[in-house]
This record gives structure tokens, sequence and C-alpha cells, in this order.
């Protein structure tokens, strides 16, 4: 929180290059299918909330995407309350707090079509390895990623991501004290980097 508010239609550009690989990856499978599974939503849509997305612009971004394969009603019966509950509208008006990595880290694995999760964690090696081919890296900085994998420091490897993906960022004054324990950090100090 505390910074600008984001909208909807950002949101393709942060995911490009102001998010972690865990919510890339849910952001892109979301407008890919035009849906997620329910842990899916919960990851994506808290961290959602603490990057500063309004729950007006919440609802109306889930329902732009449900919507292309689903009817309108059939999202507000289904769906339409997960979003208020998430933003503590409805329910027990439990004030939902976005993941942390550990929480994220130490969570269910993702089964077949779900995309919840963090990539370094619960991603097999062939299929890490093509997602750090796409993410044109040079050399020496997906070499170190996988190092890290290897030796089960994810949260060292996603910190490398962030530096080698804000080159100089430290110059630039901005703080990646948060990167790698949570992914609204990571995202927070990528647009702090991207706006200086
Ligand atoms: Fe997401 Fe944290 Fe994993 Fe990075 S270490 S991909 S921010 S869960």
């Amino acid at each position: 929180g505390g910074g600008d508010a984001i909208r909807p239609e950002h949101l393709d550009a942060m995911a490009a290059r102001s998010m972690p690989l865990c919510m890339r990856g849910l952001h892109l499978a979301l407008r890919r299918d035009h849906k997620l599974k329910h842990m899916g939503r919960l990851q994506y849509g808290l961290f959602l909330k603490g990057a500063g997305l309004s729950m007006e612009d919440a609802a109306a971004f889930w329902q732009s995407e449900f919507t292309r394969v689903m009817s309108v009603d059939a999202f507000t019966k289904g769906y339409a309350y997960n979003v208020r509950h998430m933003y503590g509208k409805e329910g027990k008006r439990t004030n939902y707090t976005p993941y942390s990595c550990l929480k994220i880290i130490m969570g269910a694995a993702p089964g077949a079509g779900e995309h919840h999760g963090c990539p370094y964690r619960h991603f097999d090696e062939s299929h890490l390895s093509a997602l750090f081919g796409q993410l044109k890296l040079e050399r020496a900085d997906r070499d170190a990623m996988a190092a890290h994998v290897k030796g089960r420091n994810y949260q060292l490897a996603c910190q490398r991501h962030f530096e080698a993906t804000h080159r100089g960022y430290e110059d630039a004054g901005v703080s990646a004290d948060g990167v790698g324990n949570h992914p609204n950090a990571w995202t927070a100090a990528s647009m702090q980097y991207w706006k200086a």
C-alpha cells in the first residue's frame, strides 16, 4: 500500500516487468484461460489488493475475464462474492492479508490446471528452465538462479531475478529489502524503480 492506485489496464505491463514469477504466471494463466481455480484466485487476488487495486476495479477485472468463458449471471452467483470476501466485505469480514513467500512456498503444491504456488519451489527442472529461457535473462543470472533453486534457496533465486531485471536499483535509491520475502515487496520495489 501507500503507492499510487493501480488500475486493471496496468496489469499486463506490470506482469511483464514488475511481478515476481509466481504472480506473473497467475496473471498470464488468467488472461489465457479466463479463469483460475480457488487457490490461484486467492493468491493473485490478495496480491492485487496488496498492490493497491480497489475492490471495484478487482470486481470489474475478474468479471471481464471470467465472463469470456461464462455468463455474467454465473459469475455473479459463483464468484462475485469471492472478490468482495477477499476485501473483507462479506462473510466474517476477515481482512485477508496478501500471502508472503513463506506461505506460498510452504503451501499446497499446484495440481493439474492450477497455477498458484512459487515456480522456484513447485515447477520441475525442465519447466523451470523453459521459463528461465523465456525471460531473456543473461546466462550468469539464469545459472545463479538455477543454482539457488537446486540449493532450495527459492527466495534467493527470486531476489536474483529482481537484481537481474532492475540493474542499478540501489543507485536509483530503491530499497529491495522485502524482495524475496513478499511478492508485494517485489512489485513495490519494481514499480519504484521504473518510475525513478
Ligand atoms: Fe513469488 Fe516469493 Fe516465489 Fe518469488 S519467492 S516467486 S515472490 S513466492
